[in-house]
């Protein structure tokens, strides 16, 4: 088989199905409930109004999540450890975010995707306000920026502040 061919047949091919029949509706998310389960996050609500992170660790495959999830999603187990972390992170990866204010213009904003040093996995969340989109990169060190009476829930982490990066270039050469 040639490379030219060989290729061709990697490509995605989109499955058609038949279609039975349509039901034309509207639907709005709004009037629906939704229930959403935390009490697997309990300590970690309870620690965060002490400003301190901890995440779940499966015994499984030794991975350490933040924020806490309920069951791994490799080994379909629940994490049975807790595991202190630091808030201090790095940006994972980041997009711009193109925001409208109030006087009809557009604000840049860096959306990242913060990996705290001790865990696993990433979550979604903002730069301090005054961080500018040109100068945020991957690895970029953050850590994270409380609020000042915590309340044990979600937002007790407002946003992350940007920290001296102290990271030095390794001249492979030498
Ligand atoms: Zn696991």
């Amino acid at each position: 088989m040639s490379k030219q061919t060989q290729r061709k047949s990697m490509e995605y091919v989109k499955k058609e199905y038949k279609r039975t029949r349509t039901t034309p509706a509207s639907w709005y998310l709004s009037s629906y409930d939704y229930k959403y389960n935390i009490t697997h996050m309990q300590p970690f609500l309870r620690k965060l109004k002490e400003k301190k992170l901890v995440a779940n660790k499966c015994s499984g495959c030794n991975r350490v999540f933040y924020p806490p999830r309920l069951v791994c999603g490799e080994c379909l187990v629940k994490p049975d450890r807790w595991v202190d972390i630091r808030d201090t992170a790095s940006v994972a990866t980041y997009a711009i975010a193109y925001l409208k204010d109030e006087h009809g213009g557009v604000e840049e904003k860096p959306m990242v995707l913060v990996h705290h040093d001790g865990s696993d996995t990433s979550s979604i969340a903002m730069l301090a306000p005054g961080v500018n989109v040109k100068d945020t990169y991957i690895g970029m060190p953050i850590k994270a920026h409380w609020k000042e009476n915590p309340e044990g829930g979600l937002m007790d982490i407002e946003y992350y502040d940007k920290v001296e990066d102290d990271a030095e270039d390794i001249d492979i050469k030498e």
